[in-house]
């Protein structure tokens, strides 16, 4: 391939550019559940202007020379929120839609998500404005090096750690990878997660995320009392999470009756072939070309009579109007952000059980750790051993934040929030102010 020829369709970048926060201020509407939570762990004033703040911020400009010739600069992110509990892990996202508010309260997500499965991490993320999609593969490998160049201070396997996001993949890991050994003179696998497993990926990253899903969903219907042979799930999205998520589920019993793609969703009340559905999507054909069960709208699949929802699409796709229609008993939040603070209520009034994202897809930074503690030592795990450590995890996770939201009375996402924001608290009073 040459320099000027397009990337191959699907090769570098992720397809789903779509998915990307849709409130006007993400910071402050994540915010508004860590106050709620502070608020209920009576958090000092002083810590709680501290873990209100990221730590650090930085803005770059990343000038790329052009196929054609000519030079184009973007804006890049990178944002270390907290790194109290060590050093910080979060991905790189490349879209136009990139804001710094967005980098914040993504880098935000991400310390309190570490903190809720006890991985000794911070949170981080990172961005650049850019549209892939219209960019060649030598381009994106420009723009990775000179982006990584550029924010190298902070990067490295004790200060910040970056994975995959929006449009970004193990290809792209592998370039920040490189780019950062250049710099240091020797090979640092551990200075990125998410990379090939060739060079030192770990066993059980791809499916790690809708792992978890299973595990803490069959959690969830053990404490409720609820079979889980039989138990209806639709899930939406049918990437890397929903997917995996509907196989494993399957595989426990459970009758997916509903997968949906950007495209709309197929249904079955009696449960689909997933086998089936696999074989049509691994053709790069869309959900609503399935012609073996009936089509339906994403929206439609929200509101499905079921028991157990998967949202893992996009965020905000559970909002006021939407939650009161909604029939499961069980939400299991792949995505990151699906429900709105306004729906939160509603559900909660309707006792739908949630189970939210910063435990749900928590599964995916916890094989990341590992991934970071393969690379460290020197020494790869089975995927057996990957599974095992990552459903013991899941499990304390899930009864850690349940019995938090069970002893003070409150839904699982402040329950979450606040285990979270104790232990962040916690090393924070430990370590004491360097002032
Ligand atoms: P993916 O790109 O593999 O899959 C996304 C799926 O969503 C695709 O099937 C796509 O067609 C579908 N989709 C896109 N737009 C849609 C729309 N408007 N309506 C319905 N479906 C739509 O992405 P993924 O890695 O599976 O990530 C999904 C979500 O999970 C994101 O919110 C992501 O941030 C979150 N997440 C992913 C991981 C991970 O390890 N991959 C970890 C934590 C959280």
């Amino acid at each position: 391939m040459t320099a000027t020829s397009p990337r191959p369709a699907q090769d570098v970048i992720r397809p789903d550019k779509d998915r990307f926060l849709q409130e006007e201020n993400p910071f402050e509407e994540m915010m508004s559940r860590f106050d709620f939570a502070a608020k209920q762990l009576d958090l000092e004033p002083g810590l709680y202007k501290i873990l209100r703040h990221p730590e650090k911020q930085i803005i770059v400009s990343v000038p790329v020379l052009r196929d054609n010739g000519e030079v184009d600069v973007y804006t890049g992110y990178r944002v270390l929120y907290n790194t109290s509990r060590g050093p910080a892990k979060g991905g790189i996202r490349f879209d136009l839609q990139v804001t710094l508010d967005e980098v914040k309260a993504l880098a935000a997500w991400m310390t309190w998500k570490c903190a809720v499965v006890n991985i000794p991490f911070g949170g981080s993320k990172g961005g650049v404005i850019c549209d892939p999609s219209t960019m060649s593969n030598a381009e994106l490998e420009k723009l990775t090096r000179r982006y990584t160049s550029a924010i190298i201070e902070t990067l490295g396997p004790d200060s910040d750690v970056p994975a995959p996001d929006v449009n970004t993949n193990e290809r792209v890991m592998a370039w920040v990878m490189d780019t950062y050994s250049m710099h240091k003179r020797h090979t640092v696998t551990a200075v990125v997660t998410g990379k090939p497993i060739e060079m030192g990926g770990s066993l059980g990253r791809r499916e790690a995320t809708g792992r978890g899903c299973t595990v803490v969903t069959k959690e969830a219907l053990k404490q409720l009392k609820m079979p889980i042979k039989g138990t209806r799930v639709a899930v939406q999205g049918f990437g890397n999470v929903g997917s995996i998520a509907a196989q494993l589920m399957a595989q426990e019993g459970m009758t997916i009756v509903a997968v949906s793609d950007k495209s709309g969703g197929s249904y079955n009340p009696k449960g689909l072939d997933l086998q089936d559905v696999l074989k049509h999507v691994q053709g790069k054909k869309l959900l609503h070309d399935y012609k073996n069960a009936e089509n339906i709208t994403n929206d439609q699949l929200l509101t499905l009579d079921c028991d157990v929802l998967v949202p893992a699409a996009l965020e905000n796709v559970i909002d006021h109007e939407n939650a009161s229609q909604i029939k499961a008993r069980v939400i299991c939040e792949g995505a990151n952000g699906p429900t709105t603070a306004a729906a939160d209520k509603i559900l909660n009034e309707k006792g739908i059980f949630v189970i939210p994202d910063i435990l749900a897809n928590a599964g995916g930074v916890t094989v990341s750790y590992f991934e970071w503690v393969q690379d460290r030592g020197g020494y790869f795990w089975d995927e057996d051993t990957v599974n095992q450590r990552l459903e013991r995890i899941m499990v304390r996770s899930f009864d850690e934040v349940t019995g938090m939201a069970q002893r003070h009375k409150l839904d699982n996402r402040i329950g979450a929030y606040m285990l979270a924001i104790d232990r962040v608290a916690a090393v924070h009073r430990l370590r004491g102010m360097y002032a």
